[in-house]
């Protein structure tokens, strides 16, 4: 049924029980206005403690509590200024207030930078002798761990001070980049059957899913044909980032640039190897999707710039925000009903914003950082299958800040980036599996399937093929190899030519894919992207064991929620039954893609789809 509020621009005509209720947090601006003030002036209480932290246990405890609770209300205060100015990004009192915000959170950190340095001084064994004199130290264990490990990497202090300073140039390569291709770079302009069309990114992912073959294939040539044509510039800026890396790497002893990045959670690089290596190593199951791929779309060869255009048709399904709630609930259910409550309270006590506006922020996110209050969700909800899903995936978001929250005091409640997106794809999971469970017409079968799979080929397979990249162009540099342009290029062809098959005839991958590294913004993210890749294979296994009613799977699973950042993401995960050190998470994942193309081929057997 289509939704009457998701064409209503005017915030004011839309039910209340549809926008957030920011009151917990602050009843109002003034309230914020004073509470920012005394703030302000609390904020170098901190730097009493300077100085001080070697010498007693309840000194490192007392700057270790005043620290958390500066830094939760801190986080109290930004959260509103942030929510408030993503409500209306017109309004400059908001976004004042918010700039104002980053302006004090970088005043607190200059102010309690003693602090790492400080402890990272101190002997490991008085560490250990402070717990186990004073037992309220005990909560910290962890966040001194962190800061204790990273000995090894630290500097003196005068050589600490040159690399500060050296990180103002560190972010020149990621800058360069971005402006250069988000202001400057002359995008193409092509004629298409819609009209002449200037292919910038959001163009060319529209365009690159066109039904006509000659209209995407021509889309593709245009669009990686000019980028190849700024290759020089675009290898220069990459070289110079994975430079960037390399210095870092070598001037804080870390063995490769790989080792460097995984640190920062302590991910064991095996976990990034195995990824690659387990990818490559399932490529018959990755063949067997590009093989259906092209029976579906009834071709004799699949090109590559035939991976996008849509393998069924398009269902237009509508929705109303309250049939995708409760839809979202129902699909929930396997996780128990205390998860439900919750999951309740979310929708009907106001933590939704639901609908676009103008002014609202776009895009869709979920804020667990309010930690005495709950999380929040911001949507734009326009009533589509795609919205449903979101609203899943920013739920499992909140109810693993909320039960992180919950259960750990504050300086252990932020979950890392490595487990964040578990919680999110797992509800995903669940509500696919529900409404397959529910939906008997064969062309939504088909096409919730086939969503799912050609997501699955974005997100495991795709980031795991530029981790790859990522990775041989680091190893490259530290080997001494020049990187240009040109042997981006090659490298970057070799790769996916590798990943698609095209020694077995499974895709052709034409000789425009040589620039399409220089696409992807997310190369300046330090080994970021193969974190999509093992957050969805990890919740896939999860989410396997839970519908098959595995004893335990549901509460160890909520385990894994419930302990926020209390240890590092690998163990964290392993406790949930996963070990991403292991092979087996990637092997469900496989033979759950197996599963879904068995059924894919069935009902396209049965509609007429298929020979
Ligand atoms: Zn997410």
């Amino acid at each position: 049924m289509p939704d009457p509020y998701v064409k209503e621009r005017d915030r004011s005509r839309i039910p209340e029980r549809f926008q957030w209720d920011l009151s917990p947090v602050y009843a109002g601006d003034d309230t914020w206005e004073a509470a920012k003030r005394k703030m302000r002036a609390e904020l170098p209480s901190i730097a009493s403690w300077a100085g001080k932290l070697a010498e007693s246990p309840e000194q490192l405890l007392g700057c270790l509590e005043h620290h958390s609770l500066l830094h939760k209300e801190l986080t109290r205060l930004a959260c509103y200024a942030g929510m408030k100015s993503d409500l209306d990004t017109r309004e400059s009192r908001y976004t004042a207030m918010d700039q104002e915000m980053s302006r004090l959170a970088s005043d607190f950190s200059t102010l309690a930078s003693f602090i790492e340095p400080e402890i990272l001084r101190m002997d490991p064994a008085r560490i250990e002798e402070f717990l186990a004199r004073e037992p309220r130290l005990g909560a910290y264990r962890h966040v001194l761990d962190d800061i204790v490990r990273n000995r090894p990497h630290t500097l003196g202090e005068s050589e600490e001070k040159i690399l500060a300073t050296a990180g103002l140039m560190a972010d020149a390569p990621a800058t360069i980049n971005s402006i250069f291709t988000n202001a400057d770079f002359p995008y193409p302009e092509i004629t298409l059957e819609e009209g002449t069309v200037r292919l910038d990114p959001a163009a060319f992912n529209l365009h690159r899913r066109s039904r006509d073959r000659e209209s995407r294939k021509k889309v593709f040539a245009a669009y990686l044909g000019k980028m190849h044509e700024f290759r020089r510039t675009f290898g220069a800026q990459l070289a110079a980032e994975v430079r960037k890396n390399m210095f870092f790497s070598r001037t804080r002893s870390f063995g490769s640039c790989l080792e460097r990045a995984l640190n920062r959670h302590n991910i064991p690089v095996a976990v990034y190897r195995n990824l690659i290596a387990g990818v490559r190593a399932h490529h018959r199951t990755f063949y067997r999707y590009l093989d259906l791929r092209r029976r579906l779309l009834g071709l004799d060869t699949l090109h590559y710039y035939d991976l996008y255009a849509p393998i069924v048709a398009d269902l237009d399904l509508d929705y109303t925000y309250d049939e995708a709630a409760a839809l979202v609930l129902e699909s929930l259910a396997p996780l128990g009903p205390e998860y439900a409550q919750v999951a309740r309270r979310a929708l009907s006590e106001r933590w939704i914003d639901v609908y676009p506006n103008d002014g609202k922020r776009s895009g869709a996110y979920s804020n667990g950082s309010v930690y005495d209050v709950h999380p929040y969700i911001l949507l734009n909800f326009n009533g589509k299958h795609d919205d449903v899903s979101t609203l899943a995936h920013e739920l499992g978001h909140t109810m693993h800040s909320y039960l992180a929250n919950q259960s750990q005091p504050y300086a252990l409640s932020h979950y890392s980036i490595f487990v964040a997106e578990v919680a999110s794809t797992f509800n995903e999971a669940l509500l696919l599996n529900s409404m397959l469970e529910r939906e008997t017409r064969d062309e939504v079968r088909l096409s919730l399937l086939g969503n799912y799979l050609d997501n699955a080929r974005a997100t495991v397979f795709r980031q795991t093929q530029f981790a790859e990249f990522e990775l041989r162009i680091h190893e490259l540099a530290e080997g001494g190899e020049a990187l240009t342009g040109d042997t981006l290029g090659e490298l970057y062809a070799a790769i996916v030519r590798e990943y698609y098959g095209q020694e077995v005839g499974a895709c052709v991958v034409d000789d425009d894919v040589k620039a399409e590294w220089a696409y992807v913004p997310h190369f300046y993210y330090n080994f970021y992207v193969y974190q999509y890749a093992t957050s969805f294979i990890a919740s896939t296994a999860l989410s396997e064991r839970v519908l098959a009613g595995e004893a335990g799977a549901v509460e160890s699973y909520l385990e894994l929620l419930s302990a926020g950042g209390s240890d590092y993401p690998i163990p964290l995960m392993a406790r949930a039954g996963v070990d991403m050190t292991s092979s087996e998470p990637l092997k469900a994942m496989m033979a759950r893609l197996g599963r879904v193309m068995d059924e894919i081929e069935e009902i396209a057997l049965r509609l007429g789809k298929l020979k």
